[in-house]
């Protein structure tokens, strides 16, 4: 393998060479989405300009070709998290279509009236609302793993929230707002001594290091293709065969049948009998081709980089007077996200300033909120890095900052 060489990298993304507001675009909005490699839009071009038909329908040769590219991508992509047979990827919308899927096809079934369900305050939305919607419907309740003043999870808590009547335990592998990695394997361990099911929202775990779903001992791992360099509307769950096997179908229409009949009709085998529809097929070979470029550059060489990012950014940006940094000390617990506030500038306030300077942060609730009620605030400014940012972006952040500063106090 070659050495990582970041520039080379960001040379590979067309959207960032570019400027913005006059200034060269400094783009630090990865945890939202991150940007897309030529070889990505090289094979959707390549899928729509010569192989593009529908999938599992045709029998001529596009249709043919474009069922094996599609199929290959689930191959890659489930090889990616080391998923033990292709046939447990079922493909999503993504990681929030992922997680609603089984609320629905596993949930309804499986979870009834006095059942609880254990998430944490930290969650993105998407592993909030559908679980809410599941409790609402079938009398079930909510219950949450707190975060300490690091945000990090309160697992000393775990023994006295989980108990036989805990169906399912639903967590974040890596949080969007704050950064933090959660101990998905240790967790999972106690999940199942009480016999509930593992689901990880892996929004943000599968983008930056490698993930092997059967070394976390999870039953269920959520991700989506647009945070890992593949295009939008495309990403997957994974699950247990026999546990997809065992679910009901999500939706209903072409594709996930194998027999119809007037009053009952029988299903396809997993994954298809979840894919019900035309699919995202340009999405899947995409993301396909997405994780064939990460896996080009290695991921163990942009954790490295990541995590040298990252200690400077919070080191840089940490040092700024009236900054606060929120998430995890310990660099161990943290992923390449910094989410800050900045005296009293509002946060939308400084990332219109810094989009001046032509740097992209997110500014909000990050679709966290209990995440910012937890620490008292409204919302963060949060700079999130991947493999194609330098040490010069985390500089130009710095000076960007420094404006927000002299116009802020
Ligand atoms: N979970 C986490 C932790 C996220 O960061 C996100 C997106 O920001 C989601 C879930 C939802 O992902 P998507 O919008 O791709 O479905």
């Amino acid at each position: 393998m070659t050495a990582f060489d970041p520039i080379k990298i960001r040379s590979e993304f067309p959207a960032l060479d570019q400027t913005v507001n006059d200034k060269p675009l400094v783009y630090l909005d990865n945890a939202a989405t991150s940007q897309k490699p030529k070889a990505v839009l090289d094979a959707l071009e390549r899928y729509y300009t010569r192989d593009n038909a529908n999938v599992h329908r045709g029998i001529h040769e596009l249709s043919r070709r474009a069922t094996v590219a599609y199929e290959d991508a689930r191959i890659k992509v489930a090889q990616w998290i080391n998923a033990p047979d292709s046939d447990e990827l079922v493909w999503t919308r993504g990681t929030t279509e992922a997680i609603n899927l089984i609320t629905i096809a596993w949930g309804l079934d499986n979870v009834g009236e006095g059942d609880e369900i254990l998430i944490s305050t930290m969650e993105h939305h998407s592993n909030i609302i559908p679980w809410q919607l599941l409790a609402r419907r079938k009398g079930a309740s909510l219950r949450y793993i707190e975060m300490d003043s690091q945000g990090r999870l309160i697992l000393d808590d775990l023994p006295s929230l989980l108990s036989e009547r805990t169906k399912v335990v639903a967590l974040g592998h890596v949080s969007n707002a704050l950064g933090t990695v959660n101990p998905i394997k240790d967790i999972a361990a106690a999940a199942h001594e009480v016999g509930a099911l593992v689901v990880v929202d892996g929004a943000q775990g599968a983008v930056h290091t490698k993930v092997d779903v059967q070394d976390l001992g999870v039953d269920c791992y959520a991700f989506s293709g647009h945070k890992m360099c593949g295009p939008t509307g495309i990403g997957a769950l994974w699950a247990r065969k026999d546990l997809l096997e065992s679910m009901s179908p999500y939706q209903g229409g072409g594709e996930m049948i194998h027999f119809v009949g007037r009053e009952e009709s029988t299903w396809a085998k997993v994954p298809h009998k979840f894919e019900a529809g035309t699919p995202n097929i340009a999405g899947a070979i995409g993301m396909g081709a997405a994780v064939d470029f990460l896996a080009g550059v290695g991921m163990d060489a942009i954790a490295a980089h990541e995590d040298e990012l990252l200690a400077y950014a919070i080191e840089q940006v940490g040092s700024i007077e009236g900054v606060h940094i929120y998430g995890p000390e310990s660099l161990e617990e943290r992923s390449a996200v910094v989410s800050f506030t900045l005296g009293d500038a509002h946060p939308h306030d400084i990332s219109t300033i810094l989009d001046a300077e032509g740097i992209a942060v997110r500014a909000g609730h990050h679709c966290a909120q209990l995440v910012m009620k937890h620490f008292g605030i409204a919302a963060t400014a949060r700079a999130s890095f991947y493999l194609y940012n330098t040490k010069d972006d985390v500089d130009r952040l710095v000076e960007g900052l420094g404006i927000v500063r002299g116009i802020f106090g």
